[in-house]
């Protein structure tokens, strides 16, 4: 086990992100997926939460899974929706009481079908607090390269996001597709006092009706040049190329950049964040044991 503050001192990570399994087909997958990544030797592995806590106990028993099972170290995500402090402070007693090192500390989303909720903590920062009182974690936030979608202005978003990150030890950006947004928002959180490291989240484009879904979810801007590449691409094998070269290509200036990490949204399937990450390997940007 280790704590991912301090795996982040130690240079660049390569981090891969999952969510839980619905059925027991996507359970043989995801498993499948662990057991083909955990030979990279990931950095870190995290696990979303679903919304209002759909996913309570599948996010738990994966993590704790992965912690007594696998080589490799979980995080496990947490949001404030739908939740109170109680049942959030028992949530991270059983995480503690496992052995679990790491939280990602989560505002989460109002429920889809627009269904009534109630929150006791509003915001990520209150849940970062909380984390803090009931054990020893390294905690992670989230941050918006492009502003927070629900954000009146960026100014606002970003001091946020700085009073966020002087409590917890590092953040992990949603995905964006370019550079410059992740460079323009460590610029800004700098002029801020922020010196935290903030580990940009990849996300490889590999088929084409995932182009506006991944722009409306996440509130990124799809570059209009990539989705008339990946829409003009003549099959789904050459979309799954484009859309790896251009990840890749992202990764380099990144890393390039001085990025402290990669963090890998792998939509629990491993391919391409594996072929990435070779690529990556090949280049030298991963250290020679990670690569082995
Ligand atoms: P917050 O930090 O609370 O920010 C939300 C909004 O409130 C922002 O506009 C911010 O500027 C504003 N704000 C923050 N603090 C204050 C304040 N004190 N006063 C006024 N305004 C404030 N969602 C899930 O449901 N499950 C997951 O597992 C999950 N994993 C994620 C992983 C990553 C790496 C990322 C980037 C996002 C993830 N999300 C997940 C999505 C996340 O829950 C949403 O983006 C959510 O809308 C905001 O979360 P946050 O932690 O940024 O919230």
């Amino acid at each position: 086990m280790a704590r991912i503050a301090d795996v982040l001192t130690a240079g660049p990570t390569f981090s891969f992100e999952f969510f839980p399994p619905r059925d027991d087909d996507a359970q043989v997958e995801l498993y499948n997926t662990l057991r083909d990544l955990q030979t990279l030797d990931p950095s870190f592995v995290s696990v979303t939460y679903g919304a209002g806590g759909s996913t309570r106990d599948r996010t738990h028993d994966l993590v704790v899974s992965i912690l007594n099972d696998t080589t490799m170290t979980p995080m496990a995500h947490l949001t404030c929706v739908a939740h109170s402090r109680a049942e959030l402070a028992d949530i991270l007693e059983r995480y503690d009481a496992a052995g679990v090192e790491n939280i990602l500390a989560l505002g989460g989303d109002p429920p889809a079908d627009g269904s009534e909720f109630r929150s006791e903590l509003e915001h990520a920062i209150d849940l970062v607090e909380l984390v803090r009182s009931v054990g020893n974690f390294s905690i992670g936030v989230a941050a918006h390269p492009e502003g927070h979608p629900r954000s009146p202005d960026r100014i606002s978003d970003r001091k946020h996001l700085a009073a966020k990150l002087a409590l917890a030890d590092f953040a992990i950006t949603q995905f964006f597709f370019d550079a410059e947004d992740y460079f323009g928002m460590i610029d800004e959180l700098a002029d801020l006092g922020v010196t935290k490291p903030v580990v940009p989240g990849i996300m490889p484009v590999t088929n084409v009706s995932q182009v506006t879904r991944f722009a409306q979810l996440s509130g990124a801007a799809f570059p209009t040049d990539l989705a008339e590449r990946l829409h003009a691409a003549g099959d789904p094998d050459e979309v799954r190329r484009i859309g790896i070269d251009v990840a890749t290509e992202l990764c380099r200036t990144l890393l390039d950049g001085g990025a402290p990490g990669l963090h890998f949204y792998t939509l629990n399937k491993s391919p391409a964040t594996r072929e990435i990450y070779q690529r990556l390997a090949s280049d030298g940007y991963v250290a020679a044991t990670r690569a082995s």
